[in-house]
């Protein structure tokens, strides 16, 4: 039986929508294992968050809300997130795969002395708990066991629809911690966030993504124009990142975000498996390439052959009439 806890992600006092990709997964944890689940939210001036999460069912909300959570550090928070795991009695403390739980949870795991499963995909369809997780660039999916009492686990939240609520209220309860931010080795001095009006590249339903085809970062201009018609996330390959054409941030793929969209264009693109591991499950991909032999219609639902300095503009143009 697993008792599991998830670990609310959220920003400037909103629940990251990834967090209910969490939830779906500890549901389905849950009830292949009979067990059940709990909710922790950690930070400061979090109280409109833990709201946003007292209908899912969790048995109890975990609320850890302290000013020394002011700023975020790994240490700090692994710290209150293994606090809070131990008060639960969490035998699964889980996280979205996101920057937070790819800084955070491993040092949670070494706290707990727990095994950790990272960027996991799905549950494994045996008797007992494993954890299906991408190896080799998604080529593979490798099924793990956790032989430690106390199992952590970061989710891929692209691979599990977001909870509805469901459930009924939980009962929300404080709990304190040690953690003081004067006596950690860490300590956040700056934080400069990306600033844009498009939507978070992790969480759009539509994103736009251009590749070394674009040729320069002047170019970039028609990927954002026609972001901007679709209200869509802008995304880039690791050549367009490396060429400098836009920033890392951007980037999709292995070493960059995992995207999973309603709708995913790729101008420019050439397919790399690399890139590919970071968007091949958007619901719809659309590519545009002027190489039809170019590896990304192998798992293109719509491919167009053609130069994406004349489609991309037309595109931007027609879905401007449309909504003119
Ligand atoms: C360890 C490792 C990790 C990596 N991680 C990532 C990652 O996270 N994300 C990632 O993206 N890559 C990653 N890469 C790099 C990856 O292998 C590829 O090099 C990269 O994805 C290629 O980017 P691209 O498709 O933009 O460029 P290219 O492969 O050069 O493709 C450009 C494409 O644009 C097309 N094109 C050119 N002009 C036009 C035009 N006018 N109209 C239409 N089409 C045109 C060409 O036909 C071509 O197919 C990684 C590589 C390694 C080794």
């Amino acid at each position: 039986m697993s008792k599991i806890l998830v670990i609310a992600d959220h920003a400037g006092g909103q629940l990251r929508k990834g967090t209910l990709g969490v939830i779906t997964f500890a549901r389905q944890l849950a009830a292949k294992s009979g067990g059940s689940f709990d909710l922790a939210v950690i930070g400061q001036g979090v109280g409109a968050v833990a709201q946003a999460v007292t209908g899912y069912g969790a048995g109890k909300v975990y609320v850890i809300d302290s000013a020394e959570l002011a700023k975020y550090t790994a240490q700090g928070y692994a710290q209150a997130v293994a606090e809070v795991a131990r008060k639960a009695g969490a035998t699964v403390v889980a996280a979205c795969a996101s920057s937070f739980g790819k800084d955070c949870m491993p040092r949670v795991a070494v706290k707990l002395a727990a095994g950790m499963a990272s960027e996991v995909v799905g549950l494994g369809n045996g008797a007992g708990v494993t954890y299906v997780r991408p190896m080799w660039a998604g080529n593979v999916l490798g099924e793990v066991e956790i032989t430690t009492p106390v199992h952590v686990v970061t989710v891929r939240t692209a691979e599990f629809d977001s909870a509805a609520p469901a459930g009924g209220p939980s009962p929300v309860e404080a709990v304190a911690t040690t953690v003081s931010a004067a006596a950690l080795k860490q300590r956040l001095l700056d934080f400069r966030p990306t600033v844009s009006a498009r939507p978070a590249l992790t969480e759009a339903r539509v994103v736009i993504a251009g590749g070394r085809g674009l040729k320069s970062k002047d170019n970039f201009k028609i990927v954002y124009d026609l972001a901007d018609a679709l209200g869509a996330a802008v995304g880039a390959t690791r050549a367009a990142v490396d060429a400098e054409f836009i920033e890392n941030d951007y980037q999709i793929g292995q070493t960059g975000k995992i995207v999973a969209p309603d709708l995913y264009i790729g101008a420019g693109i050439s397919g790399a498996i690399q890139h590919l591991a970071g968007m091949k499950n958007a619901k719809v991909i659309v590519a545009v390439n002027k190489d039809e032999e170019a590896p990304i219609f192998t798992v293109a639902d719509y491919g167009l052959v053609g130069d994406l300095f004349k489609v991309l503009p037309e595109l931007t143009a027609r879905l401007k009439v449309r909504k003119g």
